[in-house]
């Protein structure tokens, strides 16, 4: 039986080509490929390419790749919000709706909610496909933000433009300036956070509900030997908050007793885990190293995909048990899974059949089950309005209005709290397995920095128990203060990877509160295990969104001298952010502390 590391020991050694981002396949005089070591090697590809142009083409390509994944996601969020007024389905959080149509000056009746909720939808809709102006939520980044966007013109317009653009410029015989390129790209970058992303936060908001804070158990602990484990893996919530429905229906209940089992388990993996963690508290089985090993438990009967980051793997792992691996999107088929289409309009029904088939596998189960008995408990759910409640609580209203980051602005000042720090990204064999991500996360708590986190980031640090009451303990004397005042952990669970839009919108709200650019806040964020090209996104439009960005990995740009230089430090001239590259997660913990510490001096606080 194979799992990701073996087929990792297998692949050594990778090919040093691409791992310095110097193998370019772009047109069919290719594949091309620059030879650094001997100095007899080509230094050009046929059509005459550098090593810089190849490079940055790579990069630039890949960055659009995974701008292109979260805002489809969000494409898919805003089209089930129109979808949902068609099937007259209750809004979670009209609130919030209402907020955001003001945000976007769209004005409607206070009683016409299907109204709003169509003419929001409509918006963000038109936010991918737009032939003039700029992309709504960049009026939500500081004044100085926008005005060092607009002297590169990385404005982003619309979002598939934006991408668009990126495949066109970097086409054989199209942008050879690796820093034009790079331009593109981080127009692209920004067009997913402070767009796609954005977008599939804020509907899914609207949709499922604004999570707010609450206890919830992780690691695949949580499966149960006498329940039918249904593990729901990928992105998009629209199927697995319908999975959320399906699996409490009184008649799927019914059906799986019928079949000897308790009930049923529906338990999250990576993203999708934490979508459904954070708003109804459904536990979190993994992060993408274990979506193979909960089906070497033997206790799944169905694992249920939709997009993004599901190994092709589990579809002959699943073979060697009962499972059943069903795909359920039409972007993402799997040679020998069940495929069960997932229709919007019809979603419980969907989730239904599907729950029906995990049931009905549960006789067929083997019975050498091998759930480990390691879980832990956190608190998870702190979105922006979760943040700002908790806030609140500490806040003198008599002498300070509420709904502010006033709290958190003056024990940043006070220096109680030095900074605060992202961690985000995905697990990648080339680091030990959540070592890198839980380190880093527990030496800059004991150093007083505060840690929100996302992604499979956010599985591993609750899984090491960071998110729990106890974690105060393990932070400084000024962190642990503030922690226990706010009654909050340490590392707050901002949620999933188009989450860290959550990330950006608060700091500009912090930005704006201080008057004061993102660039000279005292944060920073880090990626240490990322392997994916969403992450390199990511990390693009945390840069040029003014923010410092330590990766565990190295990207596949070393052969170009020149663009490994402008993201490690030209960047920085231009955005007041920067990428750096370390391993290791403790100094990387210390290259943060120390980025945290200049910001403060440089703010004299
Ligand atoms: S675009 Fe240029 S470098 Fe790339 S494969 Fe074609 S000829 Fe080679
Ligand atoms: S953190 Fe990385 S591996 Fe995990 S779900 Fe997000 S992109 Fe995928």
């Amino acid at each position: 039986m194979e799992t990701v590391w073996g087929r990792a020991l297998a692949m050594q050694p990778q090919c040093g080509f691409g791992e310095m981002g110097v193998c370019c396949t772009n047109c069919s005089m290719g594949p091309c490929r620059i030879v650094k070591i001997s100095p007899d090697g080509p230094k050009k590809g046929v059509c005459g390419a550098t090593e810089d142009t190849m490079a940055a083409r790579n990069l630039a390509r890949s960055i659009a790749a995974g701008s292109a994944a979260h805002s489809d996601h969000g494409r898919d969020i805003a089209e089930a919000l129109l979808n949902f007024v068609k099937q007259k389905r209750p809004i979670k959080d009209k609130e919030k709706l209402k907020l955001l149509a003001e945000e976007w000056g769209i004005k409607s009746c206070d009683d016409d909610t299907e109204n709003l909720v169509a003419k929001v939808a409509k918006t963000a809709l038109d936010e991918f496909g737009k032939p003039f102006g700029h992309l709504r939520f960049v009026e939500r980044a500081p004044k100085k933000r926008k005005d060092i966007w607009e002297s590169m013109n990385v404005v982003p317009r619309a979002i598939d433009r934006e991408i668009v653009e990126v495949l066109h410029s970097t086409h054989m015989g199209c942008d050879a300036d690796y820093r034009n390129i790079m331009n593109a790209a981080v127009r692209a970058a920004l067009s997913d956070g402070w767009g796609g992303s954005m977008i599939g936060t804020e509907l899914s908001d609207i949709l499922f509900g604004t999570p707010a804070p609450h206890e919830v158990e992780a690691n695949l602990g949580v499966l149960k030997e006498d329940s039918v484990n249904i593990v729901i893996h990928g992105h998009e919530p629209t199927l697995s908050e319908a999975m959320v429905i399906a699996v409490n229906d009184p008649e799927m209940i019914e059906m799986a007793k019928k079949q000897g089992a308790e009930s049923i388990n529906l338990v999250g993996m990576c993203c999708t885990g934490n979508e459904i963690s954070m708003r109804h508290g459904i536990p979190m089985a993994g992060n993408f190293f274990q979506q193979e090993l909960a089906i070497v438990t033997g206790a799944v009967e169905a694992m249920v995909v939709d997009v993004q980051c599901i190994m092709p793997s589990l579809s002959q792992l699943a073979k060697c048990y009962h499972t059943k691996l069903i795909t359920t999107s039409c972007k993402a088929k799997i040679p020998g899974a069940i495929h069960i289409e997932f229709d919007e309009i019809k979603s419980i029904e969907c989730a239904k059949k599907i729950v029906q088939e995990a049931v009905i596998n549960f006789k067929n189960r083997t019975g050498n089950l091998l759930i480990p008995k390691e879980k832990s408990k956190g608190k998870v759910g702190y979105s922006v309005e979760a943040i700002i409640k908790t806030l609140d609580g500490v806040t003198n209203t008599f002498a300070h209005p509420s709904g502010t980051v006033k709290p958190l602005v003056d024990a940043i000042k006070s220096g109680v709290v030095r900074g605060a720090a992202a961690i985000v990204g995905c697990n990648n064999h080339r680091v030990p397995y959540d070592k890198c991500h839980v380190e880093l996360a527990r030496e800059l708590i004991k150093n007083d920095v505060l840690v929100v986190t996302t992604g499979c980031g956010a599985h591993a640090c609750i899984k090491a128990g960071l998110m729990s009451d106890d974690a105060v303990k393990l932070a400084g004397k000024g962190l642990a203060t503030a922690c226990g005042l706010l009654k909050i952990p340490p590392v707050l669970h901002m949620g999933s990877c188009v989450d860290i839009s959550r990330i950006l919108h608060l700091v500009s709200m912090v930005a704006n509160y201080m008057d004061v650019d993102i660039k000279d806040l005292p944060i920073a964020a880090a990626a240490p295990e990322w392997m994916s090209e969403k992450a390199l996104s990511i990390g693009t439009y945390a840069v040029a969104s003014g923010i410092y960005v330590v990766l565990g990995v190295s990207p596949q740009v070393t052969g170009s001298e020149n663009l490994t230089k402008y993201l490690t430090s030209d960047m920085e001239d231009i955005y007041g952010g920067r990428f750096d590259i370390e391993p290791d997660a403790l100094k990387a913990a210390g290259k943060i502390i120390n980025h945290i510490e200049n910001k403060r001096k440089a703010l004299q606080i």
